[in-house]
């Protein structure tokens, strides 16, 4: 068994998951690089393992529930414990209410939502045996104010806090924690083709930079992991540049 504390980040192979998951490794945990595409998490184990840090890598489709319990159990029995839990993958299948497909509706749901659910069913035994965890879900200011188009993803993100506010009443007795950061409009892949108009209301309503880095996100998600954070539970932390505030 490893002295390091070992860390899941889902959703690692770009974005804000892989600005976790080489922050967490800066930290030196021991990360387990999670999404569907091996080459791109390949290249990021090489490339924290060339900066002195320690990866795996695992592919799992995280829609895939089965999978996502045996990826989670694999882990926990190969490294001998899981201290760490970061649910970061999702996607988004934007559409006007009237428009929204059952299919559109499920698949957030159930990549961003129920996949969360049981990854952290299974994370809870390995976490207990080590009277250590720390889960951080990565939910997002859709989920607290909502937003026009995304009713699939706001109700996905907004389930999050309240299924992470429960299980962090139910786990905190045992030493483990969990809250989520909700980040506000970041600069990935999942924003790069956001239409000018959109992108001229953040600007707007932003008090900080106008969008935000996945390394801001890395930060806060290092934070909330941290042994240092062990009275920090139930909490959603908006990461987003004062977007929400009120
Ligand atoms: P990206 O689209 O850049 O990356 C998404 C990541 O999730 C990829 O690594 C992808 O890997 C993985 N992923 C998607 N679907 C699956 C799946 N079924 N199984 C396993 N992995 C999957 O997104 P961001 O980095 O922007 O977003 C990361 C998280 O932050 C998401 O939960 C998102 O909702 C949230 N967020 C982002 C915001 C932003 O402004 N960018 C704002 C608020 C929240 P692969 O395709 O290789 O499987």
């Amino acid at each position: 068994m490893t002295d390091q504390r070992v860390a899941i980040v889902t959703g690692a192979s770009r974005g804000i998951g892989r600005a976790i998951a080489t922050r967490l490794a800066a930290d030196g945990r021991h990360v387990v690089c999670v999404s569907r595409s091996q080459g791109p998490l390949d290249e990021l184990a090489k490339e924290i393992q060339d900066a002195g840090g320690s990866a795996s890598v695992k592919t799992c489709d995280m829609s895939d529930f089965d999978a996502v319990a045996k990826m989670v159990e694999e882990v926990a029995d190969e490294q001998g414990r899981l201290d760490i839990l970061v649910n970061n993958a999702g996607i988004t299948k934007d559409n006007l209410i009237l428009r929204m497909s059952d299919d559109e509706w499920d698949d957030v749901i159930n990549t961003n939502l129920k996949s969360v659910f049981v990854a952290c069913r299974a994370a809870a035994r390995p976490m207990m045996r080590g009277k250590f965890g720390r889960i951080c879900n990565i939910a997002s200011t859709s989920g607290l104010v909502g937003n026009a188009g995304q009713a699939n993803y706001a109700a996905a993100k907004s389930g999050l806090t309240g299924f992470t506010k429960t299980i962090a009443r139910e786990l905190g007795k045992k030493n483990i924690t969990a809250n989520c950061i909700a980040p506000g409009f970041i600069e990935t892949d999942m924003t790069k083709d956001l239409p000018a108009a959109v992108t001229d209301h953040i600007k707007g309503v932003v008090s900080t930079r106008d969008l935000g880095k996945p390394n801001d996100i890395a930060a806060a998600v290092a934070y909330v992991t941290s042994d240092d954070a062990g009275f920090l539970t139930g909490q959603t932390i908006a990461v987003d540049g004062g977007m929400t505030m009120c």
